[in-house]
């Protein structure tokens, strides 16, 4: 038996939001002729966007790219209601998969907005997520990224103050900027439910677990992916090398001189071709690959967006 391991995290890699955009994008090409356009990354993940690219999916930044009759699809990550109108006014055909935790988060800053609150959105600035979540009431949503912007914010009214977050931040990372909101703000209004989703917890926690096993962690994922940066943030705060491995090439730069347990887990957006991949290479190099006990087990699904959802239904009938 080998005495090198690459122990796996469970759970890991694509979460019910992200398959189920990618399984509306193939959906779309099989229903719809192609072209049909994607706005931004359906995920953060080149080898997805690269497979989905070569089947007819085109990639853009403007609506203004798509050509008048075309069809449309939103990415995991959610838009600007700005954008929805946009997309409805020049007729295009939109397939919405923004992910359901995501659109809970659109939810109630709309409603926070209507009571008339000022909102603070924990999250990064310039993430499509964020930037889609403040665009429903950007008159009332302030962005702070870390507890010294949290202790700063300028807000309206002192008294009337809610939060929101950002479903991929670390709870520990969140929790901190919760808490100096807290301090400046005692009457602060906060959502029922955490924001933070369950496959995001769910994979912190795993990792964590794993960092406690191993000399070095591999995250599988796109460097522009918001869940796969905060599981590398998480295994260094639990005391382990950890690095960020966006494909093949970079496995081949990773020093594993003395490693004797070596940890692997996935982003949200990494599909598990990638850490199949991943694993064959570490076996080459002698680590058995070992699964961890599952942190939870996840069962959470998402039926197709329209107009994809109805054509499945009435094929069904
Ligand atoms: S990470 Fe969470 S919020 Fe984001 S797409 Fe996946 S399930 Fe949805």
């Amino acid at each position: 038996m080998s005495t090198q391991q690459a122990m796996v995290a469970f759970p890991r890699g694509f979460c019910a939001g992200v398959r189920r955009a990618v399984d509306a994008v193939e959906a779309a090409l099989l229903r719809f002729p192609t072209p049909i356009y994607c706005f931004h990354e359906i995920v953060h993940n080149r080898q997805v966007v690269d497979r989905l690219s070569a089947k007819g999916v085109v990639f853009v930044h403007d609506l203004d790219e798509v050509p008048s009759g075309g069809v449309v699809l939103f990415s995991a990550h959610g838009v600007t209601p700005q954008l929805r109108a946009d997309a409805q006014q020049r007729g295009l055909t939109v397939i919405d998969a923004t992910c359901p935790f995501v659109a809970k988060v659109h939810a109630e800053v709309k409603r926070f907005a209507q009571d008339g609150y000022t909102i603070v959105l924990i999250g990064k600035r310039g993430h499509e997520e964020v930037v889609g979540v403040a665009g429903e009431a950007p008159e009332h949503v302030v962005v702070v990224e870390d507890p010294g912007e949290a202790r700063t914010v300028d807000v309206a009214d002192p008294l009337r103050v809610a939060v929101v977050m950002q479903t991929t931040l670390s709870q520990a990372e969140a929790g901190e900027v919760l808490g100096a909101l807290r301090h400046r703000f005692p009457g602060l209004k906060t959502p029922p439910n955490s924001d933070i989703c369950y496959a995001t917890t769910n994979r912190q926690e795993a990792v964590r677990q794993l960092s406690e096993k191993v000399e070095r962690v591999l995250v599988l994922g796109a460097r522009n992916s918001a869940n796969t940066n905060r599981l590398v943030e998480v295994a260094r705060k639990a005391g382990t090398i950890a690095e960020l491995l966006p494909d093949m090439d970079s496995l081949e730069k990773v020093d594993f001189a003395g490693v004797k347990r070596v940890g692997v887990t996935a982003g949200a957006s990494t599909p598990e071709s990638f850490l199949d991949a991943v694993m064959a290479a570490l076996a080459g190099r002698g680590f058995e690959p070992t699964s961890l006990p599952p942190v939870a087990e996840e069962s959470v699904t998402f039926t197709l967006p329209p107009p994809l959802c109805r054509q499945s239904e009435s094929a069904r009938m």
